[in-house]
């Protein structure tokens, strides 16, 4: 995967689940929006970038094979549902599903692709609704542990404070699977430390995936890292700055956050604080290629 940017969006879609589509914006203009930002991370050596925009919330994977082939860099999209922002993007229907019934319709995109594009899902991608789970929530953990345990992907997960990472690692638990497939998404979110460094010690995955040029959040990723280099857990660490996107009904997709606050100022910041290369490229590099893998994790008894 080389370096990797574990967390983007190309395309963000809020619209109401009854009127997203691909028809709600022209690709074309999309690509060319957002192509002067791809072009950047080619100064960075950037060759994977990971798009974690998940169904009904405009997914498209046809519009990342496009901008992959004119960019070079490689993008994963995904499957799975996202039940945050109130369930405004998750359909009906998931209420009279059992989580078995969900999960075969993920397994069906991973080994048959999305729709009729033939591009397949390089993870799961979820999103819980609040930190003490709902039904819903624990229905879309479990049935993201079988998709895992039947085709290998990763699940990320859009989770807040430490509390709800820790009642879907219980989940995972239950159904088998060891927290090595588990990846925090936004857990700079959580505000104690410790509770950060416990779920690291399982062997989730540690997401601070909120990197941005901004002062607060800087001092925050830096201070984290000090910490979690402290620990020694920066083999758990995946950085990303959860930035993009072109937005369908604003004019001209609305305004697009640059996806460089990590190499142009993080990195440089962080090396001048005592960080070696070594542990950079675990971070951007290595740990994304283990992240990533496509490979059943269980829990060993
Ligand atoms: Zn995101």
């Amino acid at each position: 995967m080389g370096i990797t940017l574990t967390h983007e969006h190309v395309l963000v879609d809020f619209a109401p689940i009854d009127s997203i589509g691909p028809n709600r914006y022209d690709k074309y203009s999309a690509i060319m929006k957002v192509l002067p930002y791809f072009e950047e991370l080619k100064r960075f050596n950037v060759t994977t970038f990971v798009d974690c925009t998940p169904e009904f919330l405009g997914r498209d994977p046809q519009l990342l094979a496009e901008l992959s082939r004119k960019t070079g860099i490689q993008i994963l999209t995904n499957t799975g549902w996202y039940a945050a922002d109130n369930m405004r993007h998750i359909p009906n229907k998931i209420n009279n599903m059992r989580a078995e019934e969900i999960a075969a319709i993920w397994i069906g995109e991973a080994k048959n692709g999305i729709g009729n594009t033939g591009i397949k899902p390089g993870f799961i991608k979820i999103g819980i609704s609040n930190s003490q789970l709902t039904e819903t929530d624990k229905k879309l953990v479990a049935a993201a542990c079988l998709t895992h345990l039947e085709t290998g992907l990763t699940i990320m997960s859009h989770t807040g404070p430490a509390k709800g990472a820790m009642a879907q690692l219980s989940i995972l638990k239950e159904n088998g699977v060891d927290p090595s497939a588990f990846i925090w998404t936004h857990a700079m979110g959580e505000p104690y430390k410790e509770n950060i460094l416990s779920i690291a010690l399982m062997g989730a995955w540690i997401a601070f995936d909120g990197i941005d040029e901004k002062t607060a959040p800087m001092i925050h990723a830096k201070d984290l890292l000090q910490f979690m280099k402290s620990a020694h857990q920066l083999n758990r660490v995946l950085l990303s700055h959860d930035a993009g996107w072109y937005q369908p009904g604003k004019p001209n997709g609305g305004e697009i956050r640059a996806y460089t606050a990590l190499f142009n100022s993080l990195i440089p910041q962080i090396m001048r604080e005592g960080f070696t290369d070594k542990e950079i490229d675990q971070m951007i590099i290595k740990n994304p290629a283990e992240a990533f893998a496509v490979r059943v994790r269980k829990i060993v008894k």
